[in-house]
């Protein structure tokens, strides 16, 4: 891998104008694995203005055109996966062999959308006889796209794919806890065929670039996947300017385990549900709802599974990995210090892992907490560690009731082999996404978003597309 990344502006690698650069660290052993561009307002002046130019003739190739090189763009990073998620893995800490399904199905977001920019159609209206109305379905111009750390390139792919199916053109703004997959999309897609300018990435810091990206007179629409206190940010910058957002925010997810469900795999994907990608993951459902009769079975069983799970940068999928960065790391620590402190019981975990391969990295056992009160803040608040909450319940209703005694509305499961409870329950909790029997997707075609204060708007599937358009109503009257 090289050791200095550069932002990718206009089709090339550019210096910042600033000529300084900031460190990337390996959470493995928090060794420093390259230098990354730091960049700043003229920087992001450069890759908009890259971005504004290449628009007109983005979209006049039409959309067949455009979805193909999209589609050729998705072939390429799937075989570069092996290569690709090597590199998500030293900088974000995903094990290595998790890494080549994510890297995989952020292919496919390229391939998914490239196949349905075509199907953007307008409407022809019924109107009156000496009148004709149709829609046209219109990009925004230069969209804005900033992200996250704990899963960079495919939150990345999740936006830009259907940004730039739907002929906007686009300027990323990646972490910089974990940047280097998303500049090397750049370099691939000039491979690909992408004109130069369509996609621009520039790195650094929220305020110094991601800032400056959101305030940006030649941005149109911002699509922001992060936290809920700088997606409030952004949609107050956003509202200044009279600009679209979408705000794929945090949460903290039911999963709900009825009596009547199959054990054998309910114990297990709801452990997965939030040790995966160690607890890095918004969907994650870390509040796990038991009811009575199984729960302490289900305690039991779950605490052993979590004492089983394989820790390190080369362990077997179901693995935990490292926490992302130092920063995140003791934020996860510092809640196990509350829970302690406000009267949890720890079933399991709750320290550091340590161990062959794993005393110098920002490894974190998996984590179990009874003996909670609906008031704690590991009950309340989103940990985004490898830690999950068991509370009990005894009716459905008491077990709605507890699933939407949050302020978030991201995700949720429900384990019943009673379709009509699944049925009833599914319509009943206020989430954007409810797993039935099941916990995480990467389904390219299945909405994700927020009810509450997980956010505005979808990602993923068709009513993504749709976002990334504004629709024109020409009206003719015939004489
Ligand atoms: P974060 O909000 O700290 O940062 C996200 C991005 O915003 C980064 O690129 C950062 O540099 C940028 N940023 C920070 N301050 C900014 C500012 N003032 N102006 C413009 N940009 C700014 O979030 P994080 O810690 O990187 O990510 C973790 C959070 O992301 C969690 O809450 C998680 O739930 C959420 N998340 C949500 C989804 C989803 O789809 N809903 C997916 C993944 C992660």
């Amino acid at each position: 891998m090289q050791d200095r990344f550069e932002h990718f502006i206009n089709g090339v690698p550019t210096y910042p104008s600033s000529g300084e650069y900031f460190d990337t660290y390996d959470p493995h052993d928090e060794s420093i694995i390259a230098q990354i561009a730091k960049g700043d307002a003229a920087d992001v002046d450069a890759a908009v203005k890259a971005a504004a130019n290449a628009g007109e003739a983005w979209e006049a190739l039409g959309a067949i055109e455009r979805g193909r090189i999209l589609k050729q763009l998705g072939a390429l990073i799937s075989e570069r996966a092996a290569e690709i998620g090597a590199t998500e893995s030293r900088d974000m800490g995903m094990p290595g062999q998790a890494t080549p399904g994510i890297i995989q199905a952020s292919a496919q977001f390229f391939d998914y959308y490239g196949g349905l920019a075509p199907s953007l159609m307008g409407e022809v209206m019924p109107t009156v006889p000496e009148k004709m109305i149709y829609t046209r379905r219109e990009p925004y111009g230069v969209v804005g796209i900033i992200t996250p750390w704990n899963a960079p390139l495919n939150q990345a792919a999740r936006s830009m794919a259907p940004a730039l199916a739907a002929g906007n053109t686009v300027v990323v703004k990646p972490s910089e806890w974990a940047s280097i997959t998303t500049v090397m999309i750049g370099e691939i897609a000039k491979e690909a065929g992408v004109p130069d300018g369509v996609i621009n990435v520039v790195t650094g810091f929220g305020a110094d670039t991601g800032t400056p990206l959101v305030e940006h007179p030649l941005v149109s629409k911002i699509a922001f996947t992060g936290s809920i206190p700088t997606g409030a940010k952004i949609g107050e910058m956003a509202a200044r300017k009279i600009m679209p957002v979408t705000l794929e925010l945090g949460g903290k997810s039911p999963n709900i385990v009825f009596e009547d469900a199959d054990l054998q795999a309910a114990i297990p994907m709801a452990l997965y549900g939030f040790i995966a990608n160690s607890g890095q993951i918004c969907t994650s459902g870390t509040r796990v709802l038991v009811q009575r009769p199984i729960y302490d079975d289900f305690a039991k069983h779950i605490a052993a599974a979590a004492e089983q799970l394989p820790i390190g940068r080369e362990a077997t999928f179901p693995c935990l990995g490292p926490i992302a960065n130092r920063m995140q790391y003791e934020k996860v620590l510092a809640y196990f210090d509350s829970a302690r402190a406000e009267g949890a019981t720890i079933l399991t975990g709750g320290t550091p892992a340590t161990g062959d391969g794993l005393d110098n990295g920002l490894y974190i056992k998996p984590t179990v907490f009874t003996d909670v009160t609906m008031d704690m803040r590991i009950v309340r608040e989103e940990i985004f560690g490898p830690a999950g909450v068991l509370i009990p319940f005894d009716t459905e209703e008491q077990a709605i009731a507890i699933a939407n005694d949050t302020d978030y509305g991201l995700c949720s499961g429900v384990w019943t082999q009673n379709l009509n409870r699944a049925h009833r329950v599914a319509a009943k909790i206020k989430a954007g996404t409810v797993y039935v029997n099941t916990y995480h997707d990467q389904s390219v075609d299945g909405p994700v978003g927020g009810y509450k204060r997980s956010g505005i708007g979808r990602e993923r599937g068709m009513q993504a597309l749709s976002q990334y358009t504004q629709t024109k109503n020409v009206t003719i009257q015939f004489s």
